[in-house]
């Protein structure tokens, strides 16, 4: 298996595993598939950092003119470290304390909102000179699985939009100006539809603000992760997506900006884990494979029931076996159950897909072991982008009580 020409084999050879690879082609291409599905709509794209936050690649974002939406103030300072400028950023917090708002407002970045308490505090702090977007939670059941659908009404995300008559009372109250609405209902959406009642509620709430510069659409465009998955039809939501919103600023009586925040969308299928075979184990039902890796760099699987493709790319040729893919932490850590696979034999080099998007980002020192290296794969060359864990960092923050 190659990215870009290179051998993936290679990859592993060169910087051991397990490792993350991520093809930068592939990143760009996703990216230009977004601007093809909106090219009748003056889009921005702020790429959702938490997919992943490896610093060349926010870089490689910049380069291509997409820019990018923080959840933290930690994030923020990485765009920034990447090159952003602060006013580049939207910093779209939830549940953090007024204090890292203010610190977000300090250094310059776009902020929105997404609860009554903040608002209210933001214009007693503010008042009209800061403009803020707003979260709304437009009350949509959206996405894969509970776990990653957050515009329901039992989400602690966004402001209710029941509660817009509360928002327009503390808006007035203070003068605050509301530059943006905004709305993310969930992960994994293949249904141009739930995009199109997302959108209906921000038009519905957009008549009442007369600042506005954007509608930012949020992200939840699903990816393939089997071989026969659907994924969203870009072209499709792209295109109803944009007939509605130029609708809209027809009635509005101004152009905006039409804005979407996709994580997975842009890094998922890009990204790569290379993990080696430890052991093979027969038991009297499954035959395990046991890799140098686990639930510590790939929580999907475990967390959100996520499937992610494997192949064994040492075995071309060999004939096939089924297996339970597992790591090497001390949980049940399955990282792909009873798959086919060119049989595998100790230290073999497997691939698992579909590893660019919250994997990385989501890794831990779990059992006091190591965060893989990054590769990033970039005009047919392998990059590091950044160093496999050692031992030293594991004891860095510790302070050490003696007795
Ligand atoms: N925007 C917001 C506010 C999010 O919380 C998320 C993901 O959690 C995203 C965008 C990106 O979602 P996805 O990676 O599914 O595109």
């Amino acid at each position: 298996m190659k990215i870009q020409g290179l051998p993936l084999t290679e990859v592993a050879q060169q910087f051991g595993t397990p490792v993350y690879v991520y093809d930068g082609e592939k990143i760009v291409t996703q990216i230009e598939n977004l601007k093809t599905g909106f090219a009748k709509a003056p889009l921005k794209i702020k790429y959702a950092v938490k997919a992943l936050t490896n610093v060349s690649i926010l870089k490689l974002m910049k380069s291509q003119g997409v820019g990018v939406d923080a959840v933290s103030i930690e994030e923020v300072r990485l765009c920034m470290h990447a090159g952003y400028a602060a006013s580049e950023i939207m910093y779209t917090p939830n549940c953090v304390s007024f204090e890292e708002i203010q610190e977000a407002v300090e250094l310059g970045c776009m902020i929105n909102l997404d609860n009554l308490v903040m608002l209210r505090k933001f214009g007693q702090e503010y008042g009209g000179k800061i403009p803020v977007a707003l979260r709304i939670n437009p009350h949509i059941m959206a996405g894969g699985n509970s776990k990653i659908s957050v515009g329901h009404i039992h989400s602690k995300f966004g402001i209710s939009i029941l509660q817009l008559d509360q928002i327009l009372e503390v808006v007035e109250e203070f003068g605050i100006s509301v530059n943006g609405l905004h709305v993310h209902t969930g992960s994994d959406i293949m249904d141009a539809d739930v995009f199109l009642r997302g959108a209906r509620v921000l038009f519905d709430s957009a008549k009442n603000f007369p600042d506005l510069r954007f509608l930012d659409f949020g992200g939840g465009f699903k990816v393939p992760y089997k071989p026969d998955d659907v994924q969203t039809d870009m072209v499709k939501v792209g295109e109803e997506v944009s007939a509605a919103f130029n609708e809209f600023c027809e009635s509005y009586g101004r152009s905006l900006e039409l804005w979407i925040e996709p994580g997975k969308y842009l890094v998922s299928a890009a990204g790569y884990l290379l993990v080696s075979a430890n052991v093979v184990k027969d038991t009297p039902e499954i035959t395990f494979v046991g890799v140098d890796s686990g639930l510590n760099h790939l929580i999907r699987p475990m967390f959100y029931k996520a499937y992610h493709q494997v192949e064994n790319i040492s075995g071309e040729g060999r004939d096939t076996k089924r297996y339970d893919v597992v790591g090497y932490i001390c949980e049940t850590d399955t990282l792909a159950a009873s798959r086919e696979l060119a049989e595998v034999e100790t230290g073999d080099v497997l691939v698992l897909k579909n590893a660019g998007a919250y994997a990385y980002s989501m890794a831990s020192n779990y059992n006091s072991r190591l965060r893989p290296a990054e590769v990033l794969v970039w005009k047919g060359k392998a990059h590091l982008i950044r160093k496999r864990e050692e031992f030293e960092d594991l004891l860095r923050n510790q302070v050490v009580f003696e007795f």
